[in-house]
């Protein structure tokens, strides 16, 4: 396959998250191949340097201030675009408490954001895909923590384990109409998110993450982005149902 097959000129893309870390990448790497993008967030001023950086990269970019938990305005927002070919679903939330100290809020919230707001995200883009006839492609963002426990990752872990259930399934529902659904599954990438706030903490981290890597580094939020563009465009297009997993090679157990 030529690599016209990673051209998405004439195409539209919508990326939630999209003011920061790895949506803020994903937004600019699909401009620079050449969709019209749309960004959402909660962070209007994150939108606006993420639009910034597209516009610097000769692309376009429109921003929704939108909250991925209230499904109306996403959907809306999805609707605003004239034609979607690629959604991105990555906006999501870090929570960390033990299983004795989890909280039904907060189960509530980290559910809320990083699962029913992939799956608003998922429903606006397929309603608006099949209604145009657009073989389109959906990524979701799931995380290494759906293969392996850790101490307080039950919230977030379950939140991405039913990710993970929305695509496969939704890959099966929307085949017929020619609609490719996957997930990309990183492992520790350096974003807010990941953020210690302690210089001296986070140089922990990233030497201890750098070990467990075969390729003896971090990963940066350009490397998830790149995967996503490789699901949402035509190189990809067998390929559904998928979780891809941009870790450096860390063993998961
Ligand atoms: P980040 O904090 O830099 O970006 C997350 C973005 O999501 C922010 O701009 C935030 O405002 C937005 N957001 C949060 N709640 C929202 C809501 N309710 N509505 C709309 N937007 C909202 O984090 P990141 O590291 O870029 O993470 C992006 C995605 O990748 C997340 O789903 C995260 O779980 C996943 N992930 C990250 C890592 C990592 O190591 N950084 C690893 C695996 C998976």
């Amino acid at each position: 396959m030529a690599v016209e097959a990673y051209d998405l000129s004439g195409r539209t893309a919508f990326v939630t998250g999209a003011a920061s870390g790895i949506g803020r990448a994903c937004a600019v790497l699909l401009a620079r191949a050449g969709a019209a993008v749309h960004c959402a967030d909660l962070d209007a001023d994150g939108l606006d340097g993420t639009a910034a950086l597209v516009k610097d990269q000769g692309g376009t970019a429109r921003t929704h201030t939108v909250d991925v938990t209230d499904s109306l305005r996403l959907g809306e927002a999805v609707a605003s675009c004239e034609r979607l070919d690629v959604m991105a679903a990555v906006a999501g939330i870090m929570h960390r408490s033990t299983v004795l100290e989890t909280r039904d809020e907060d189960l509530d919230r980290v559910l809320g954001v990083n699962f029913k707001g992939v799956l608003h995200a998922c429903q606006a883009a397929a309603r608006s895909m099949i209604a145009s006839g657009t073989r389109g492609s959906i990524v979701t963002m799931a995380s290494g923590a759906v293969d392996t426990g850790g101490p307080g990752l039950l919230c977030y872990g379950a939140a991405k384990a039913a990710v993970v259930q929305l695509t496969r399934t939704l890959a099966t529902e929307m085949g017929p109409h020619g609609i490719r659904v996957n997930a990309v599954a990183p492992g520790w990438i350096r974003t807010p998110m990941t953020d210690r706030g302690d210089s001296a903490a986070q140089a922990q981290t990233e030497a201890f993450m750098s070990r467990m890597s075969p390729l003896g580094r971090v990963g940066e939020p350009e490397d998830i982005a790149h995967a996503v563009l490789y699901l949402a465009c035509d190189a990809s297009s067998f390929t559904t149902g998928q979780i891809l997993r941009p870790n450096g090679g860390v063993a998961m157990p």
